[in-house]
């Protein structure tokens, strides 16, 4: 692990940085690691964890100081995220799914409405954001969720599937359609629900091949009123919303799938310098020296691909929307790559869940599907390159 360790040491942090990042690091080695495998097995939503992460205030980093937080870098908040994803997938993607459901409330959101809706999440609420419905997965305008004006209100109809934390969040970022707008592109607007409106209702759980502690619901609105006041923007703000805050969640959902592709690089060589076929350990044969040497140094560009994007973002820059999809795109097939060699480096032990890479690699399949499947990153990098 020489080289990466002396690529970590490398990376500029400041000094407050650093320490959040060691402390951080402290509990993901001593609370949340140690309890991921359990919670893999049992499926229950990793409370203890997400109170060890509240009790380091670390909802506090993204929110701004007025409405309670302590805010620091997104490039900090980046790497947090790949910190605790090393740890327990699960966790991970709570924890920035908090920031995926909040970004838009703080970017796009009135004053009044970040004073009241905000503390809640710099206090360690949970938060979800809601776009996928049943016949609206990667063509999101295809959402069929109403928003229907009526006085001080407005009245939601309608369901979404597969919400991430959708269950327990303080607050919901959801996305619906205007009623009063035809255009299905222009009419998607943005509110956010909180937890408690009546009319709001779970109807079931999925059950997943990875990240079993982190839950992912089925939500039904069924004439929920919901405050005026909670809307986003003007009727028909949505799409541009959306768009936004997708740029900004894309290198966070990076990061979480580089958090498993750090943990199954380290459990990897471990292993491989501890088994030993042919009176020689497994390291030792070239082959799977070259397997290494390609992975090790696509991680290496990855990390630092990371660091580009996120000094883009803390430098001001609002036109990175192609750099977060290939951050996502290659940081997901990476995960996917480096857990699947993990486990063959592995054999059949690797097969079973006596050694953590089985669990990484159920667990690195879905960064390849969500926000935006990696077929639809291509697609908008490629399109990009199309003189018209
Ligand atoms: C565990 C989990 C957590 C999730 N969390 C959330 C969440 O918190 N909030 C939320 O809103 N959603 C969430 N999702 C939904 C996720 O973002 C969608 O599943 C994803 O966007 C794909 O949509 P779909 O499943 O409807 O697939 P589809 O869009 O039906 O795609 C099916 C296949 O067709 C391909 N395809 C589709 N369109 C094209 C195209 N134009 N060109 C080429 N290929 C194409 C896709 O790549 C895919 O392979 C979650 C899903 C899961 C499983």
């Amino acid at each position: 692990m020489r080289i990466f360790d002396q690529l970590a040491a490398r990376r500029p942090w400041a000094e407050d940085e650093r320490l959040v990042l060691d402390q951080l690091q402290r509990l993901a080695d001593e609370v949340i690691a140690p309890a991921a495998a359990d919670h893999d097995r049992t499926g229950d939503f990793p409370w203890p964890s997400i109170e060890a992460l509240n009790a380091l205030g670390m909802n506090a980093m993204f929110v701004p100081e007025a409405y309670g937080g302590a805010p620091m870098s997104y490039r900090l908040y980046l790497e947090c995220v790949a910190v605790i994803s090393e740890a327990c997938a699960s966790t991970g993607i709570i924890y920035a799914t908090n920031f995926h459901g909040m970004k838009p409330l703080i970017d796009f959101g009135t004053e009044e409405q970040k004073q009241r809706l905000l503390p809640c999440i710099a206090e360690g609420g949970l938060a979800s954001l809601a776009i996928t419905e049943e016949h609206a997965g990667s063509d999101a305008t295809g959402m069929r969720t109403r928003f229907t004006p009526d006085g001080e209100d407005i009245v939601v109809d309608g369901a979404k599937i597969f919400i991430s934390s959708g269950d327990v969040a303080d607050r919901l970022l959801l996305f619906g359609k205007w009623s009063e707008i035809d255009d299905a592109r222009a009419a998607i607007s943005a509110l956010v629900l909180e937890k408690g409106t009546p009319g709001f209702e779970v109807v079931r759980l999925e059950s997943k091949l990875g990240h079993k502690a982190s839950s992912t619901a089925a939500l039904r609105f069924d004439g929920c009123r919901v405050p005026r006041a909670n809307l986003l923007g003007a009727p028909g703000d949505g799409l541009s919303i959306l768009l936004s805050s997708l740029n900004k969640s894309r290198p966070s959902v990076a990061c979480h799938a580089l958090g498993i592709t750090r943990a199954a690089f380290r459990d990897m060589v471990a292993y491989m310098n501890e088994r030993s076929q042919s009176g020689r350990k497994i390291v030792e044969f070239q082959g799977n020296q070259f397997m290494l040497a390609d992975l090790a140094t696509d991680l290496a560009m990855l990390e630092a691909w990371i660091d580009y994007v996120a000094a883009l973002v803390d430098g001001g820059s609002d036109d990175f929307g192609l750099e977060a999809s290939m951050a996502k795109l290659r940081a997901s097939d990476l995960a996917m790559r480096m857990t699947t060699e993990a486990v063959q480096m592995h054999g059949g032990y690797g097969y079973c869940n006596d050694y953590r890479v089985e669990r990484l690699m159920r667990d690195a399949k879905i960064t390849q599907i969500w926000e935006g499947t990696n077929q639809v990153h291509r697609q908008l990098i490629g399109r990009s390159f199309h003189d018209k």
